[in-house]
């Protein structure tokens, strides 16, 4: 399906607002929270193993739940501050404003599953160890795009190739380097 006008595709740069201050030092510090009460747990149940009755150590079956709750919680929290930081890296000025990722080299060409995302073009082999699509583009501005309306944006490499494909009658010229050095 192709589109007719940039603003579809465009989250306006006044919108886009980084993620309140220190969310994602906050989940990491609970993330590392978590991990020392997985760790905690861990001493615990060898304590409980090493009692005498055995009614008490088999009270301690539990425990490794408790322990696989902790890491898990451990590694949520850790995802989400990365999250965080690739959110807050793409509210930068002079980076593509297009909210979700591409290819930086063959646009919009991305598979997501299970948080890994990779390009499905045959010669890229690009791969990102999160969900690519599902964050904002962190990539600079390098084009500016202007569809078949006078309507124009700002894009990267990957979305300014895409956009090219996609709208009709959309001309892409290259953002100078003055103008990029003005919006940094
Ligand atoms: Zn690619
Ligand atoms: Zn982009």
């Amino acid at each position: 399906m192709r589109h007719h006008a940039i603003q579809d595709q465009r989250d306006s740069r006044s919108t886009r607002t980084p993620p309140p201050p220190a969310t994602s030092r906050r989940a990491r510090e609970l993330g590392t929270r978590a991990e020392a009460l997985a760790s905690a747990i861990t001493t615990l149940h060898h304590d409980i193993q090493a009692a005498h009755d055995q009614s008490a150590r088999r009270a301690g079956f539990r425990c490794d739940d408790a322990i696989g709750c902790a890491r898990e919680a451990a590694g949520e929290l850790c995802d989400t501050a990365d999250d965080l930081d690739r959110i807050a890296a793409a509210s930068v000025p002079g980076t593509c404003p297009i909210p979700w990722g591409a290819c930086p080299e063959h646009g919009n060409t991305l598979t997501s599953s299970g948080g890994l995302t990779w390009c499905r073009d045959a010669g890229c082999g690009r791969t990102w160890s999160y969900d690519h699509i599902g964050l904002p583009c962190t990539e600079p501005a390098r084009w500016t795009v202007t569809d078949q309306h006078g309507g124009t944006g700002m894009m990267c490499d990957g979305h300014a190739l895409d956009a090219a494909k996609r709208l009709d009658g959309a001309r892409t010229a290259p953002l100078l380097a003055a103008r990029r050095k003005e919006l940094a």
